[in-house]
């Protein structure tokens, strides 16, 4: 049986990377996110990937797109939850539109997905929900409560419901990636840059010092351990909270 696997944000970065390394391995896949543009420069040219326009903060916009990727693909059985922002601000100066939006994007949105497809994968007897979330789900770091409190959430929300589907053949799990170097860590360098005035390289150094080998993560060193995490052999991992992350964690 081909299995289909449906990737919130997958027109980019982490996302993309699972979207490749999936299809890859043999799956059908669904890349969800808002810009239809993005999504099917993905999708071309991975055979059986399908571009589904989603805002996962959209309870209407999940339960359509989900609709939509089953009339393609037949019902889910693998979710990755990766659609994410990473604002930063001191909390002082984070605005209560900015803090809902982190929460609706990073955890409300993991909420609505999953709620989405877990009767289906009940009813098949498999599943493998893999959460997308950061080492900021495991420590703090400035300027980002925000979204540490969103990736917190996360992580709590990924150890409840493993609990819960434990008898169920389904697994729910959460990868916890430091710096990896995509569009959320240039954005990170741009805000560095304009606050401090360091030069871009001043600032990617200093995000890569947080990581113990001292470098970025690849998109696809990430993408590896979902790959990993999905497959029908890793249903013994269950509310596991995996850092890729060098040792920073
Ligand atoms: P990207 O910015 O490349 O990916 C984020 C994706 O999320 C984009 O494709 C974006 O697409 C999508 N997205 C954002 N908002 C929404 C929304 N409301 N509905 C649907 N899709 C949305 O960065 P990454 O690949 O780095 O991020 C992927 C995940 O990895 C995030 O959850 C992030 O928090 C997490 N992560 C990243 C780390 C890093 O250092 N890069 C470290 C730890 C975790 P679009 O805007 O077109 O909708």
């Amino acid at each position: 049986m081909t299995r289909h696997a449906f990737i919130t944000g997958g027109g980019s970065g982490i996302g993309a990377a699972v979207a490749r390394r999936l299809v890859a391995d043999g799956y059908k896949v669904s890349v969800a996110g808002r810009d239809l543009l993005k999504l099917e420069a993905v999708a071309t040219g991975l055979s059986g990937t399908c571009a589904v326009v989603c805002d996962v903060t959209e309870e209407e916009s999940v339960e359509a797109a989900m609709e939509e990727a089953v009339r393609h693909h037949g019902p889910v059985s693998i979710l990755v939850n990766n659609a994410g922002i990473a604002p930063s601000a001191p909390l002082v100066k984070t605005s209560r539109a900015e803090f809902d939006r982190t929460i609706a994007t990073n955890l409300t949105g993991a909420f609505l997905c999953a709620r989405a497809v877990l009767p289906g994968m009940i009813a098949a007897g498999f599943g493998r929900i893999v959460n997308v979330a950061s080492t900021a789900a495991l420590k703090g770091y400035p300027y980002v409560a925000a979204y540490a409190a969103a990736k917190h959430g996360v992580l709590g929300m990924t150890r409840s419901l493993a609990l819960e589907v434990a008898t169920k053949g389904v697994t729910v799990n959460a990868v916890c990636p430091g710096f990896t170097d995509t569009d959320i860590v240039a954005r990170s360098v741009e805000t560095i840059v304009a606050k401090t005035g360091r030069t871009p390289e001043e600032a990617r150094a200093e995000l890569a010092r947080a990581n113990p080998q001292g470098r970025l993560l690849t998109p696809e060193e990430v993408a590896e351990t979902i790959a990993w995490l999905c497959r029908p052999e890793s249903g013994g991992i269950n509310g596991a909270a995996v850092p890729i992350s060098g040792g920073e964690v």
